[in-house]
């Protein structure tokens, strides 16, 4: 009997590639890179991955540890 409880090994590849992975993503849809923020798990949103950096060193230092 053939089962088919046995996982595909690309698909457990690509799960368990991106399983921990926490940097920038791209969205296609929305056409902007995504990511959570480290400190607090927070969505930040940009439109390439230089602004993203800005954007993500101005949210720790100013909103997460309040400007240190
Ligand atoms: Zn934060």
């Amino acid at each position: 009997m053939i089962s088919y409880e046995i996982p595909d090994p690309f698909e457990t590849f690509v799960e368990n590639k991106y399983k921990d992975y926490k940097g920038m993503l791209y969205d296609f849809f929305a056409r902007e890179w995504h990511m959570k923020a480290a400190c607090c798990g927070e969505e930040l949103y940009a439109p390439n991955k230089k602004i993203m950096n800005k954007i993500r060193l101005y949210h720790t230092r100013n909103e997460c540890l309040g400007g240190y």
